[in-house]
């Protein structure tokens, strides 16, 4: 089993419950401490929900955006893309 987010492998590697999506995922103690999410799970999350509460970005944004050296100009512009890539294919 490996971590979703570090890819990691290890004993504690256990599937817990994202705080994003009511969904379980498999996280390393490490990060499931550090309140770490997948990026693309927080870049859809913030797709949909276009606003975050400041203890999502205090609890989750930033300690997951530190972890994949992503910038917040970064992980908006990746929040616009996808908004794009959603709103073409609804077109189509
Ligand atoms: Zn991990």
């Amino acid at each position: 089993m490996q971590c979703a987010i570090c890819g990691r492998a290890g004993s504690d590697v256990k599937e817990n419950t994202s705080s994003l999506y009511k969904k379980s995922i498999l996280y390393c103690l490490d990060c499931l401490v550090s309140g770490r999410e997948p990026y693309d799970d927080l870049v859809s999350y913030g797709w949909e929900y276009a606003r975050f509460t400041k203890s999502y970005q205090q609890k989750i944004i930033l300690p997951t955006l530190t972890f994949y050296r992503k910038t917040i100009e970064q992980f908006n512009e990746d929040v616009a893309k996808k908004r794009d890539e959603v709103t073409n294919e609804s077109n189509e």
